[in-house]
């Protein structure tokens, strides 16, 4: 299994007090130096010094390990962050369930997972995406050049910021919940232009591809499978229950009856279902029918 080095973000407390370290003053130049075995020291009580100046930073977690690298970094707003590399190595040790599930990314739902279930973003990502945009707007009125420009632009990095690291959090915890539950998942090869047009925000797809590049991640430190179908299979329009595949469905029909069936279909929850069965009968993994049985909790 591929080793990751654990990193720690750790953001310096007294970054507008005129402390900085010495290669900030050229301050366009370098927004980020990068120290391997020397130059620094970790002092007690939350401080390093760096030649002869010493900082205070607030830790987010505890450093284990042998310190490999030590990087500062500058954000447009000349706030300072230190991220410190280790040769710890995280040992996760995860419990195999025998589970596989199928995702599709919804358009009411973040995830609409094959075992029933609906994931929905937080409702404060959904807040803070508000702000996001009011402090967009402002920032878009404000005379250019002006005072008050300068100043809705770094409300705008900072509320940007923001919603970057609670919805990267949020992810993060999310990725652990599902390769808790499940040893297989399987999704769709993203469309970016696809989801875009359904989407229609350029956040959403990013966020979309964070997403399982995260989960991917979880996955290989919990020997947990993520794997993808074709995107061109027609996991929308196939029925789960007998693989009849209609001709089309409008993106406003949230629901369809099978003709050949009858069984009536949620539009997300039986692509989900679909991708599942396709990804699992992909990877041999056996009776499909027993394996969905499996995680319909
Ligand atoms: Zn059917």
């Amino acid at each position: 299994m591929q080793r990751i080095d654990r990193a720690y973000q750790l953001f310096f407390q007294h970054h507008n007090k005129g402390v900085r370290p010495p290669n900030f003053r050229k301050r366009i130049k370098y927004k980020s130096f990068t120290l391997k075995q020397a130059g620094y020291k970790f002092l007690a009580g939350n401080q390093l010094r760096i030649g002869k100046r010493v900082f205070k930073f607030w830790k987010s977690r505890e450093i284990e390990g042998k310190i490999k690298t030590v990087t500062i970094k500058r954000n447009p707003l000349g706030e300072l962050f230190l991220f410190v590399v280790t040769d710890y190595v995280d040992q996760i040790s995860a419990i195999m369930t025998g589970n596989s599930a199928g995702f599709d990314f919804g358009l009411k739902v973040f995830l609409s997972c094959s075992d029933s279930t609906n994931i929905q973003s937080p409702l404060y990502l959904a807040q803070s995406l508000k702000q996001l945009r009011i402090a967009g707007r402002k920032h878009s009125t404000k005379k250019r050049g002006s005072n008050g420009k300068e100043k809705a632009r770094q409300n705008l990095v900072r509320v940007h910021e923001q919603v970057v690291n609670r919805r990267s959090d949020w992810f993060w915890k999310l990725a652990h919940q599902l390769t808790d539950k499940f040893d297989y998942l399987f999704f769709e090869t993203l469309n970016l232009k696809g989801m875009q047009r359904l989407w229609g925000r350029k956040i959403g797809d990013l966020a979309l591809a964070e997403f399982l590049k995260i989960l991917e991640l979880v996955a290989e430190k919990k020997s947990k499978i993520v794997s993808y179908i074709d995107r061109w299979y027609p996991s929308t329009k196939t029925c789960f229950e007998c693989n009849f595949v209609i001709d089309k469905l409008g993106l406003n029909e949230r629901y369809w009856i099978c003709p050949s069936c009858s069984t009536k279909h949620g539009r997300d929850s039986n692509a989900s279902r679909v991708i599942q069965k396709v990804g699992a009968s992909t990877l041999g993994l056996g009776d499909v029918s027993r394996q969905i049985g499996a995680v319909a909790v």
